[in-house]
């Protein structure tokens, strides 16, 4: 294979597929209009504090699949409490997953997502890890589409805002046997979320956790499913009461090679320009900023590795200065760069460098059509 050449992931070829318009498509998910939606006030408030993660919109998409009838009841409805058996599987057995998509207003009003056939592939590929049944990839994109339709006066318009999707499938079956369930639910439920950057790009400081695994081989680390999110709340908020704002896992063998962040990928830039990152072992997961990185790197003629990147490499070479930089990403936070990495025996700086910050903006500007999208990789929503 030629230096720098990729193979496509099995997600990379899924999302490459081709997919129907959203105008062709929402009309599977009819609205029931929320009957009190928030008022003037309320509305101006939440878009105001853009509080990501605590206030959602008035509707959320759902559907149902039960055993024997498939994925049915596709609908938009008000944003509300669900009502749950207490025996349902998920509350016991945690066979849940889930996504993480953003909806962006360009300036001509028109609201785009990137890549969701990548996201509906992924949902796909944990809901099999997870025993759960697959989702249409067109109902996926539909259901985005359609709920952001029914919601488009909470996606924000300031820059680096963005409306954050959030679909989801748990098991709702109320049976306290060890199967896979008979009854599966989905959401799409949305918050407006202000810019990560509001007040410039600030770095983050990372401990290396040791003694902790979010995941392991033949486990679930590949699937986006919150059991494995359960799994690192511990490290990180011992990681925390240190001072750290966030945590990195190694390996569970040797406790050697770098694998990702709780919920981020990580990259390395190397003083001579060329950039590494943790390859795909099955135990990481596979981020679809991470995929668009390393193309938008390619592209611009930089080497991209993917390989083991051992902590002691790391750590030598920040010393010596054949490492330049480290950086995180996710939809979330887009880029954010490392800029304090601990561990047991040591604990280095490094700047807010110049292939983060290019990359920042590469995926950023295409993200909110200030650039023209060379990859397909936008998808009009509304
Ligand atoms: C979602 C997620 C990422 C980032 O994936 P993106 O598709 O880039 O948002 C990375 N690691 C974990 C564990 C995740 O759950």
């Amino acid at each position: 294979m030629k230096q720098n050449e990729h193979v496509p992931t099995e997600l990379e070829k899924c999302a490459a597929e081709p997919i129907r318009p959203a105008d062709e498509l929402v009309s599977r998910f009819p609205v029931t209009a929320h009957p009190r939606p928030a008022n003037d006030e309320q509305y101006q408030e939440s878009m105001k504090s853009l509080a990501f993660g605590k206030v959602f919109t008035d509707h959320m998409a759902h559907m149902r699949w039960t055993h024997g009838q498939g994925w049915h009841d596709r609908s938009i409805i008000p944003f509300g409490n669900i009502e749950l058996s207490p025996a349902a599987a998920v509350l016991h057995y945690g066979q849940e997953v889930f996504e993480g998509i953003k909806a962006y207003k360009h300036t001509d009003g028109s609201i785009w997502t990137f890549r969701p056939t990548f996201n509906a592939a992924r949902i796909n590929h944990s809901s099999n890890r997870m025993a759960m049944p697959a989702i249409d990839r067109e109902d996926f994109v539909a259901s985005l589409a359609a709920y952001v339709r029914a919601d488009h006066r909470w996606v924000p318009s300031q820059e680096g805002s963005s409306l954050y999707l959030r679909p989801f499938v748990i098991a709702t079956e109320p049976f306290l046997g060890v199967h896979s369930a008979h009854q599966f639910d989905y959401y799409v439920i949305g918050s407006p979320a202000g810019s990560y950057f509001a007040s410039g790009v600030a770095g983050i400081s990372i401990w290396v956790v040791k003694g902790y695994h979010r995941a392991g081989p033949g486990g679930t680390g590949s699937a986006k499913a919150g059991g494995n999110y359960a799994a690192s709340l511990l490290p990180q908020m011992e990681a925390a009461s240190r001072g750290f704002d966030q945590i990195c896992f190694l390996d569970t063998y040797e406790e050697r090679y770098l694998e990702e962040l709780g919920g981020m990928n990580t990259f390395v830039v190397m003083a001579d320009g060329s950039v590494r990152t943790p390859e795909l072992s099955g135990v990481i997961l596979e981020g679809g900023t991470r995929s668009a990185i390393c193309r938008l790197l390619r592209d611009r003629g930089i080497n991209v590795t993917e390989e083991k990147i051992a902590i002691d490499e790391i750590v030598t070479g920040i010393e010596k200065g054949t490492v330049a930089e480290l950086f995180a990403c996710g939809t979330a936070a887009v880029v954010t760069p490392i800029t304090r990495l601990a561990g047991e025996g040591f604990d280095l700086s490094l700047p807010v460098g110049k292939v983060m910050l290019d990359t920042l903006k590469a995926l950023t500007d295409i993200q909110t059509g200030q650039a023209t999208d060379p990859y397909g990789w936008m998808y009009r929503l509304a």
